[in-house]
């Protein structure tokens, strides 16, 4: 893990890269030696929030024949109006992977 920060933010002292349990699950965190306080990077916290299975938003790829397969949170399809048959154009950003469906009934006339 990356030590994203030196000092603690609410005393100062110098913070210790220390792994630490929340609710059972063992994570990497910044500690405070003085006054214990303990810092976590966002991908730690996406760690536990999959194998705690808090995020609805998450999805295990999978492997369906000679294809890896990512199935769609409900949510996303309802929110979207997503329907078999319509597409999703995928475009690369710097933090990820933006979908983004097209109907199929815009593209035949
Ligand atoms: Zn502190």
């Amino acid at each position: 893990m990356k030590k994203f920060m030196k000092k603690c933010y609410a005393c100062g002292a110098d913070v210790k890269q220390v792994k630490t349990k929340k609710e059972g699950i063992s994570l990497n965190c910044l500690r405070c030696p003085k006054c214990k306080e303990e810092y976590f990077t966002s991908s730690e916290l996406i760690k536990f929030d999959i194998v705690t299975g808090r995020r609805k938003m998450i999805r295990k790829f999978g492997v369906l024949g000679d294809s890896m397969i990512l199935r769609l949170p409900n949510k996303i399809l309802k929110d979207y109006k997503i329907k078999p048959g319509d597409y999703g154009v995928f475009e690369e950003r710097p933090d990820g992977i933006l979908i983004k469906p097209v109907q199929a009934k815009e593209i035949i006339d």
